[in-house]
């Protein structure tokens, strides 16, 4: 009988630990993914989200716009550099810029 009770509390702390320790790892995961947004976020309003207005971000309607060619939804209207690789964001006309869109399966108007 008290081996029973050994080997049920010893089960118990297996199981307290390895759900802990689960818990732990989710809660830690999560905070890392908001991190990343929010230091997206804070990184400027170039990083595209969601359905890209290729045409709206052209606000000077010259026809070109500037992005990132290893982050294709990094767009802005003027030349700089990517938030996210830091590479120079390179010209495109807004035809290209809809391709490279298309091709790297980013959604766009
Ligand atoms: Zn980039």
């Amino acid at each position: 009988m008290n081996k029973f009770i050994v080997v049920s509390f010893l089960i118990l702390i297996t199981i307290f630990i390895f759900t802990g320790c689960n818990n732990h790892d989710k809660k830690s995961k999560s905070a890392a993914v908001e991190k990343t947004i929010k230091e997206t976020q804070a990184n400027g309003s170039i990083v595209r989200k969601g359905i890209i207005d290729v045409a709206a971000i052209d606000k000077n309607k010259d026809g070109k716009v500037y992005e990132c060619p290893m982050d294709w939804n990094v767009i802005s209207d003027s030349p700089g550099k990517c938030p996210l690789c830091g590479m120079n964001l390179k010209e495109y006309t807004l035809t290209e810029t809809k391709a490279n869109l298309d091709k790297y399966d980013f959604k766009h108007k």
